[in-house]
């Protein structure tokens, strides 16, 4: 197992085997690579966590996520990859800061915040190229053909991702008590004005696949 887990310089990414319950110490900073990784740690965290919730990157990768939520002095629990690689940033004791402007009081304090690696929002340009609100060029060969809704362009999620998501949030609605319902498990979008996950994002497919077996 610890072969599989490979290190960067700030970071564990940690397989998808960590939803199945294979869980890094929590101690564990985000700087080492814990010693004993397949000696299953159940901590309950300090804080009470009543909330799930997920975002959208708005971006190609999760390197270049940790990046801009670092530069704006935010952080967040998890980010799933588009191949469904779950990488852990912040561990689920500790408050990350990602809810910005909730209409729900003290929700960084009070939740588990997921990102989902995906460019978020495209436009079409007269000349048939996609591009970003940030004006950068969308490759749909690479990340998928775009998908309307809400008179949008949205860049798709994974099969791969949306699958390790689910994954992930059963273990941590397990292990942290929160109800597997669309009053806990949120996106941005329902408590702040943003938009995201957004459109492309399959709120029935999602809901059905974390409550089968609750
Ligand atoms: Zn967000």
């Amino acid at each position: 197992m610890l072969e599989r887990i490979l290190k960067t310089c700030a970071l564990v990414l940690v397989p998808l085997a960590l939803a199945s319950g294979v869980y890094a110490d929590e101690r564990e900073t985000c700087h080492r690579v814990p010693k004993r990784v397949h000696r299953k740690v159940i901590r309950q965290a300090p804080r009470t966590i009543d909330y799930l919730i997920i975002h959208c990157t708005e971006g190609p990768s999760a390197q270049s996520a940790i990046g801009a939520l670092q530069d704006r002095g935010l952080s967040i629990h998890y980010i799933i990859e588009r191949d469904g690689r779950v990488l852990k940033e912040t561990p689920e004791g500790k408050v990350a800061y990602h809810a910005g402007n909730s209409r729900i009081s003290n929700m960084n304090a009070r939740s588990i915040g997921i990102e989902l690696v995906n460019w978020g929002e495209v436009y079409k340009k007269k000349n048939g190229y996609y591009v970003t609100p940030k004006l950068i060029k969308y490759n749909p060969e690479k990340y998928g053909d775009p998908v309307s809704g809400r008179n949008k362009l949205w860049a798709p999620y994974t099969k791969e991702q949306m699958e390790s998501l689910a994954a992930l949030t059963i273990d941590i609605c397990q292990r942290n008590k929160i109800p597997t319902d669309r009053k806990h498990v949120l996106g941005h979008e329902d408590v702040a004005d943003k938009q995201d996950p957004g459109a492309a994002f399959n709120w029935p497919w999602y809901i059905k696949e974390i409550t089968k077996t609750s």
